[in-house]
């Protein structure tokens, strides 16, 4: 696997995080929403309306969650739909917010859906019903909660339950970034970690991130150390594409896995149409990553497709793997 794919933030991370919209660069229909939230909030001295964000990992979704809450002035309180295992760690978490506070629950999709029927009225109402004790002597202890702003974010926006998803207003998409905001994100990286980069060579790494920021700037961190040991530390497009190609990232930036991924649906399913399941079994990951991860750039790529029956590939993927696609076409 790519080696910045699934990185939790780490302090680099965190040092390079925009500290406000204005550094935040692409997402703009995304940032407009916000903006414009943000705005109606302040306008009306009222706590924002809940937010739900989704998009593959990578592309933002806690860092938004961040710049929301310095937007608003409020505090950020950030957990993940896994960490809340039973319904006294929501209310620890519920019972511990001030007026305006904002929750940031990371992989909402993961909430357990006990813990989400405590979650609602909690959010529509600002009330926690919480059953003490069992049996007959079973009872609801009503516990008022402040006015508080809930973000999620999901990777997964079609596991949310209906419920759940008619909790938040419009969802805001996050997608994969472009060539050219990648390389300006990438920019202002190298200015703050003191590397010398010229636009080139910003280019050569954002055409291989897979459209994603966190990974960017990991593929930088790994050039800055070759920049370093082979040219003198300065980065330009030769230099990050030898660099890269060293740790197998290819121009389109295809990592192993995804590799593993197009050649197992090639050679031993035939193409497909094939269950994601077969796949993961096949090339040894875990199916959720796959399809987290790996298969929406495989999609947006157009080298797979999903139908109702299973993964196909697309003809790019017969020539991305140097093969003649079949004469049929599986498109
Ligand atoms: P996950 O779903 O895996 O938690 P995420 O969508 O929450 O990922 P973030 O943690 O917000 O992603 O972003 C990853 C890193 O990418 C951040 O540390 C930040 O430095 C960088 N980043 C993300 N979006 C941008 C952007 N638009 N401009 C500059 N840097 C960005």
């Amino acid at each position: 696997m790519n080696p910045s794919l699934n990185e939790a933030d780490s302090p680099f991370d965190l040092a390079l995080r925009p500290g406000d919209f204005d550094e935040f660069h692409g997402q703009t229909k995304v940032k407009e929403n916000l903006l414009v939230m943000v705005e109606a909030a302040k306008m009306r001295n009222e706590p924002l309306d809940h937010a739900l964000l989704c998009g593959p990992p990578g592309l933002g979704k806690t860092t938004l969650a961040n710049l929301i809450a310095s937007a608003v002035g409020s505090r950020l309180h950030t957990t993940s739909g896994p960490q809340i295992e039973r319904a006294g760690d929501l209310a620890g978490i519920l019972t511990n917010l001030q007026e305006r506070d904002i929750l940031f629950i990371d992989e909402i999709h993961r909430l357990h859906p006990s813990i989400e029927e405590y979650l609602y009225p909690a959010i529509e109402d600002f009330r926690l019903d919480i059953i003490i004790d069992q049996g007959p002597k079973a009872r609801t202890i009503r516990i008022d909660l402040p006015p508080f702003t809930l973000v999620g974010a999901t990777t997964r926006a079609g596991m949310l339950t209906a419920p759940m998803r008619s909790r938040f207003g419009i969802p805001n998409r996050l997608d994969y970034y472009t060539t050219e905001e990648l390389q300006h994100i990438l920019l202002r990286s190298a200015r703050l970690m003191k590397v010398e980069m010229d636009a080139a060579g910003a280019s050569e790494i954002a055409r291989r991130s897979r459209g994603t920021p966190r990974i960017a700037n990991h593929l930088l961190r790994w050039v800055r150390d070759y920049a370093q040991v082979k040219s003198q530390g300065m980065i330009n497009e030769a230099v990050a594409s030898q660099a890269l190609t060293m740790r197998d990232i290819d121009e389109t930036g295809l990592d192993e896995m995804d590799k593993r991924f197009l050649e197992a649906l090639i050679h031993k399913f035939e193409g497909g149409p094939v269950g994601l399941n077969s796949i993961a079994v096949s090339v040894s990951e875990d199916a959720s990553t796959l399809e987290d991860v790996h298969e929406p750039y495989l999609v947006m790529q157009g080298f797979v497709k999903r139908t109702p029956r299973g993964r196909v590939a697309m003809p790019a993927a017969y020539r991305k793997l140097g093969l003649i696609p079949p004469l049929s076409g599986q498109s």
